[in-house]
C-alpha cells in the first residue's frame, strides 16, 4: 500500500491533505499531527458512544433510513424551535448547500457572493453553470464588513445570495443590520427577486440567528450543521430552516438516502441532548482570545474572532508559504489561502486545547524570531 494513498488530487474543492500524507510528505509522526485547519472540535463527545452501539439494531443498519428522517428533522425543529415542516435534512451542510443550489440557481442564472466567504459558495455556483457575482468585502480595518450598497444594487436578476454568518474564514459576525437590509430588498423585488441564504455554520459560538424570521421572508434560508460546535464533522449531517413552501420545493431536489442511519441517530440525539455543545461552544473564547493574543505577540497579527477559529496576516505570500511548510514540518496543519485568494499571506487556525495552541504560538515565534535573524 502506498503511504501515499491519500495524496491530495486536483478537484475543485478540497481541504488540506491527510495526516497519512503530510506525514509521509514531511517525514512526522501522524499520531503528533495537530489539525488546525478544519474549525471542527478538537474531541468526540463520549455520550454518543451510547447512541452509536444502539444503532446497529435500532433501526437496523441492514434496513434503508427513514427516507423523510422523522427523527431527526423533529429533533431539529426543537433545537431551533420551529416546525417539522420547515427543516429540510442533508449529509452535511455541503449536501444542503447543494440541494439550494439545485433547486433555485438556474444554468445560466447568478449569484451573489460577497468575497472572501466559505469557498463552496464559489464551486456550487460554477456547478450549477451560474455565473458567480463577487462582491469584495470591507477592508479588514473594517471588519471585513460586507458591502451592503454594492450587494443591494446586485440584487435585480440575481438568483440566490449567499451569506454567511459569523464569516468563513474572515471569523467575524455580519451586521443583522445588513443582513435584514439584504432581505428587504430581495423581498421587494417580489417573486423574481433572489433566494437568500445565510449560512449558520458557525451559529453556537455566538447565538445570534436569523431562523426567527423566516415567516417574514419566505426567501430566506438558514442552514446549519453538526460539524462544528456538535463535534460530529465525520458523521456528515446538515439542515436548513425555511419556511414550509420553500422547504417543500427544495424538498423535491433532496435524496431519499443521503443520511445513513446511524448519522441520523446520532444527530438527532445530539440535538435533543445539546448541553454539552453549548457548553463547548461557551468555553471556546477565553482560550480563543489568550491564543490571538499569543500569536499577535509571536508576530502573527490576529484579527478579531467570534467563532472557533482565528485568521492571522503572516506576511507576503511567500512568507506565508514557508510558515506553512515551517509548519508542517513540527506536524502542525494551517488552513491556507492560494495564490488566487484574497486572503492569501494569511493562514486560518481553528482554536484548539491550550496545550495544542501553545504547540503553535512556539511555532510561530521560531519562525519569525528564524526570519527576522
Ligand atoms: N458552511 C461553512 C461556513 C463551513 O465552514 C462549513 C465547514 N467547513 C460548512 C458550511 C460545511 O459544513 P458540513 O461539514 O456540514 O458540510
Amino acid at each position: 500500500m502506498s503511504s501515499l494513498f491519500n495524496a491530495p488530487v486536483s478537484q475543485v474543492y478540497s481541504w488540506e491533505p491527510s495526516n497519512t500524507w503530510i506525514a509521509a510528505r514531511h517525514g512526522v509522526d501522524p499520531a503528533s499531527i495537530l489539525r488546525f485547519d478544519l474549525n471542527t472540535s478538537t474531541t468526540t463527545p463520549a455520550h454518543l458512544a451510547e447512541v452509536l452501539a444502539r444503532t446497529s439494531w435500532d433501526p437496523p443498519i441492514h434496513e434503508s433510513p427513514d427516507s423523510l428522517y422523522g427523527e431527526l428533522a423533529e429533533a431539529a425543529a426543537g433545537y431551533v424551535g420551529a416546525d417539522r415542516y420547515e427543516i429540510l435534512v442533508g449529509a452535511g451542510m455541503d449536501d444542503v448547500l447543494d440541494i439550494v443550489a439545485k433547486t433555485f440557481l438556474p444554468p445560466g442564472g447568478r449569484a451573489i457572493v460577497p468575497i472572501p466567504t466559505y469557498s463552496m459558495y464559489g464551486v456550487l455556483t460554477s456547478q450549477r453553470n451560474a455565473t458567480i457575482d463577487a462582491v469584495p468585502r470591507r477592508p479588514a480595518a473594517e471588519g471585513f464588513a460586507l458591502d451592503v450598497d454594492a450587494i443591494v444594487d446586485r440584487l435585480p436578476g440575481a438568483d440566490v445570495v449567499w451569506l454567511c454568518t459569523p464569516n468563513n474564514p474572515t471569523a467575524s459576525a455580519e451586521s443583522p443590520a445588513a443582513i435584514r437590509r439584504i432581505l428587504d430588498a430581495a423581498a421587494a423585488l417580489g417573486a423574481r427577486g433572489p433566494l437568500v441564504v445565510v449560512d449558520e455554520a458557525y451559529h453556537e459560538f455566538t447565538g445570534d440567528t436569523f431562523v426567527g424570521e423566516r415567516a417574514a421572508y419566505p426567501n430566506l434560508v438558514v442552514t446549519r450543521t453538526m460539524s462544528k460546535a456538535f463535534a460530529l464533522a465525520g458523521a456528515r449531517v446538515g439542515y436548513a430552516i425555511a419556511c414550509r413552501p420553500t422547504i417543500e420545493r427544495l424538498e423535491r431536489n433532496r435524496p431519499p438516502g443521503s443520511v445513513t442511519t446511524i448519522s441520523a441517530a446520532l444527530a438527532a440525539h445530539a440535538l435533543r441532548e445539546p448541553a454539552y455543545a453549548l457548553e463547548t461552544a461557551a468555553s471556546i473564547p477565553a482560550e480563543r482570545d489568550r491564543f490571538g493574543a499569543a500569536l499577535t505577540a509571536a508576530g502573527w497579527a490576529t484579527y478579531p474572532s467570534v467563532t472557533n477559529f482565528i485568521l492571522a496576516r503572516i506576511g507576503t505570500p511567500e512568507v506565508a508559504e514557508a510558515a506553512t511548510l515551517a509548519l508542517l514540518r513540527k506536524g502542525i496543519v494551517a488552513r491556507t489561502f492560494g495564490p488566487a485568494h484574497p486572503l492569501r499571506g494569511h493562514l486560518r487556525f481553528t482554536v484548539r486545547s491550550r496545550a495544542d495552541n501553545e504547540r503553535l504560538v512556539a511555532a510561530a515565534t521560531a519562525f519569525t524570531e528564524e526570519a527576522g535573524r
